[in-house]
């Protein structure tokens, strides 16, 4: 069951709200009044995380997040502007014929493209 508590709401929209991925310190940032101190971010960006609600990418180092969206996609990210673009996944046809030949129970797979946008190439 997946409880959410006032911060971990909080924490949700401001992600839901953003159209680019957030670390914990942005988050931070965008709370009205920094009413949530960072620790318990990390832990609702945790909690959120283990249910599955927000998906983590790497960066420099850092983890961003983005919410979980019920359709199965991929993305290209621009490592510059950190804009993401949704990308229709290419792999399910070699995923089912992988897991064929390795009698492998795939239950989820995750690729990330990382480069530059259109934009910031120029
Ligand atoms: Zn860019
Ligand atoms: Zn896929």
């Amino acid at each position: 069951v997946i409880k959410l508590t006032k911060q971990r709401q909080i924490v949700y929209d401001v992600l839901k709200n953003s159209s680019t991925p957030l670390n914990a310190e942005m988050v931070f940032n965008l709370i009205p009044n920094n009413s949530i101190d960072l620790s318990t971010i990390y832990r609702s960006i945790s909690y959120l995380e283990k249910n599955n609600m927000i998906l983590r990418f790497h960066f420099t180092g850092k983890s961003f997040y983005i919410l979980n969206t019920k359709s199965h996609h991929h993305y290209f990210v621009c490592t510059n502007c950190l804009t993401f673009k949704p990308i229709s996944c290419i792999l399910d046809g070699t995923i089912d014929h992988l897991k064929e030949k390795h009698k492998f129970l795939v239950t989820n797979h995750e690729i990330t493209i990382y480069g530059l946008c259109e934009k910031c190439q120029h």
